[in-house]
């Protein structure tokens, strides 16, 4: 503002008649202008570098150098190619006006002048000059914000002709319309151009703006997005503005992929089950067909990821996903017909569920249950070790089991719970009777978490026996749970119940203070107190801080270390190798002796045994049992019980039941025994009477079993 009023205090006019000269300055100096006048072109052009005016009025005809070409030379003098130079002519014929123009004049005023108002025409001509400038700044702006966005424009005529266009700047450039009269037929693929027309059509008739997104192929895997607004324009056209969202609309399929997929598999998750689910029963009902649901877990999978660690337990699920999806896809069975539907998805943990329509006879499902069955059991090979995963499935079938996807899950559950409950690896169909047993499954659970709070187990103890020396070697603590209404329920129901949720660590922890307890106990009034063994599992290694519950155990209890024996899985050696070497150490340090249960069972050798300090090794009941039934077994037996005793362990046998197997153990020179033949688990109270307070401390096998 400023720079304007200092311009427009200066005004430059030059003529050679000094009478207008006087006149011109005395009126313009009126207006408030600071006039500077000459009298030729040469001297308007000097007075004009010298006082940067804000208008400049020249006489046309001067001597030395005329008005016209004074003006071209000013238009090329630095700042003057905006100042208005206004042409004073006698000439008023168009021929002058003509030439003024050509020179780059800005207006012309005609002589004679008229007085009254030269002051005020040479103000408008001032502001219509400034008004100019205003608008040429503002058309810049405009230039460089159109520049700036990255939409493309587009304005579409009635007949959907483009009439202009400006490519956007895109990371995908849409297809560019060609010079002349095309129509977005010409240029976009077919089906875009169908939407444009039809958005287009609706801007016209409603007169309101509209928006659509489009895609077009921007190479052969992938779509490239955008999303074009229709904006009514002038004479009935419209200006489509196009962004590009090709970004937004991966981020969109990105979190789509989050709520709907199941991050670690890749398979659907429960969410997106239950639509798929859905959509299946709304088709079955119109077409009077059947659609079953399998509801897959997988057996003591906690236990893998629980001592084994997630990586691991990771790498099997997705192991298992990928053969549970193509078990269920392959289709050469001939009752199923060649595109039924099916659904696949993992509902969380190790979970999955199978959704089936279009079977037409319900041993179909059987075979396909038995086919993930096969598939599943299979070992799973993984980062040099094989896992033995065996999955429990329950089957619901709609409508007969249920008409909505939530009842169809929930009996689907139902029915693997009592899958569980028979054993597990197994199959069972939903009926409506298993409600009970499932909800008595985890009444189970409630039940127990008040007998271990309470204290309302019990421990038996079962000898074992040197078959060398017919001395007794110690008692393996095996923990027994009566409930209050009487009901005696076996350690193979509750131990893994216990494992599943976790209440493994509090009753693993009972176990122990009443096992130290019972052998001090023992010691004192007998003096000869049996090593008691007690069983740990992986949880409890891992879980609880082990080593200052035993040593808190024992001290409490006032026991000797080398009265506790602790009964190892194989399982625990398998995980954190180092750690569970330093707290093996430290255990074995105290005076603890150190055994592995049930082996051979689990994925270890002998050979990696040798790097854990252990004492004894206990051979599973299984092998025990082959002895006679098989030349395999017994070869087994001899063979473990031979390098076992090259890596100096004690060998035990478990589950020894008949003298045939005791025998064969004695000729291979088998440390210890355990089992029926010899003696039960007893109570501790039977304990004492059958083999402490009675003498001798030896015993054939035959004498007491
Ligand atoms: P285990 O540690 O292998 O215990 C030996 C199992 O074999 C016991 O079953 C025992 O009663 C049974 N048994 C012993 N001799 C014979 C025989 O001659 N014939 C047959 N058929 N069976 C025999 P139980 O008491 O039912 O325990 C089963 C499993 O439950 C145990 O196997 C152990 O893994 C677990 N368990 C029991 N008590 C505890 C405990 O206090 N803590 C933990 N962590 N696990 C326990
Ligand atoms: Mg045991
Ligand atoms: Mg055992």
């Amino acid at each position: 503002m400023t720079a304007i009023m200092s311009k427009r205090e200066t005004i430059v006019i030059a003529d050679d008649d000094p009478t207008i000269r006087k006149v011109m300055t005395a009126a313009l100096e009126k207006g408030g202008f600071h006039v500077v006048d000459v009298d030729n072109g040469a001297r308007a052009c000097a007075a004009f570098a010298e006082h940067d005016p804000a208008i400049v009025l020249l006489d046309v005809e001067m001597p030395v150098q005329d008005g016209f070409s004074a003006c071209k030379q000013i238009r090329r003098l630095p700042g003057g190619g905006n100042v208005p130079v206004v042409m004073v002519t006698g000439r008023d014929d168009i021929e002058a006006v003509h030439e003024a123009y050509q020179v780059g004049a800005t207006d012309f005023i005609a002589k004679p002048i008229n007085w009254p108002i030269f002051g005020h025409r040479v103000q408008y001509i001032l502001r219509a000059s400034h008004d100019y400038q205003e608008l040429r700044r503002s058309e810049t702006k405009n230039k460089v914000l159109l520049d700036a966005l990255p939409d493309a424009f587009f304005v579409l005529a009635a007949d959907d002709k483009v009439k202009d266009f400006m490519p956007g700047k895109f990371e995908h450039p849409l297809p560019e319309p060609a010079q002349g009269s095309t129509t977005v037929f010409d240029f976009l693929p077919t089906e875009v151009a169908r939407e444009w027309r039809k958005a287009r059509r609706l801007v016209t008739s409603i007169g309101r703006p509209t928006r659509i997104e489009f895609a077009i192929a921007c190479s052969q895997h992938k779509n490239c997005h955008y999303e074009a607004r229709f904006v009514p324009y002038i004479d009935s056209r419209t200006l489509v503005l196009v962004s590009e969202i090709t970004e937004r609309k991966l981020a969109e399929q990105r979190i789509r992929r989050l709520a709907f997929f199941d991050n670690l598999t890749g398979l659907p998750n429960r969410q997106a089950f239950r639509l798929q689910l859905s959509g299946m029963l709304d088709e079955a009902e119109d077409e009077g067909n059947q659609v079953a649901v399998l509801y897959i877990d997988l057996d003591n999978f906690k236990r893998i990821n629980d001592t084994l660690g997630h990586t691991i337990g990771d790498g099997v699920l997705n192991a298992i996903a990928e053969r549970l999806s193509s078990s269920i896809r392959i289709r050469n069975d001939a009752k199923i017909s060649e595109d039924f539907p099916v659904g696949v998805a993992r509902l969380g943990g190790d979970e999955f569920a199978c959704a089936i329509a279009g079977f037409n006879d319900p041993n179909v499902l059987s075979a396909i249950a038995q086919r993930i069955g096969d598939q599943l059991r299979k070992p799973v090979p993984f980062e040099g070790h094989e896992f033995v995963v065996t999955p429990s499935i329950g089957v619901s079938i709609y409508p007969d089991d249920g008409d909505n996807v939530e009842d169809l899950l929930k009996n689907a559950d139902v029915a693997m719970y009592q899958a569980k409950d028979a054993g597990r690896d197994s199959v069972r169909f939903y009926s409506g009777t298993m409600s009970v047993r499932s909800l008595h499954g985890l009444a189970l659970e409630h039940d127990l978490r008040k007998a271990i709070e309470n204290e309302e187990l019990e421990l038996h103890y079962q000898p074992k026996l040197e078959l060398r020396t017919g001395e007794l070697a110690g008692v393996e603590a095996l923990a027994r749970w009566r409930k209050e209404d009487g009901e005696n329920v076996p350690p193979s129901k509750f131990i893994p119940i216990a494992e599943e949720s976790g209440l493994i660590v509090p009753l693993g922890d009972w176990v122990l203070r009443t096992a130290c307890k019972q052998a001090h106990d023992w010691q004192q009034r007998y003096n000869r107190g049996p090593r008691i063994a007690v069983n740990i599992s992986s949880q409890q290694f891992y879980q609880s801080d082990l080593r200052q519950t035993i040593m808190k155990a024992l001290f409490e209890a006032g026991a000797k270390p080398s009265l506790l024996q602790l009964e190892l899985t194989e399982s625990i050696l398998m995980r954190d190798v180092e750690k569970t070497i330093a707290t093996l150490e430290y255990l074995k340090n105290t005076g603890i002796t150190l055994a592995i249960d049930d082996f051979g069972t689990g994925y270890s050798s002998l050979s990696y045994l040798k790097r854990f300090p252990i004492d004894a090794l206990k051979i599973d009941r299984s092998f025990v049992m082959d002895v006679e039934a098989s030349n395999d077994g017994a070869t087994i037996c001899a063979a473990i019980i031979a390098m076992a005793h090259q890596l100096g362990l004690t060998v035990i046998a478990e589950g020894v039941e008949t003298a045939e197997q005791a025998a064969f153990l004695q000729s291979q020179d088998c440390d210890q025994v355990q089992g029926y033949l010899f003696s039960k688990p007893i109570s501790a109270a039977d304990y004492e009477e059958r083999f402490l307070k009675v003498s001798p401390a030896t015993y054939s096998l035959d004498s007491v079993g």
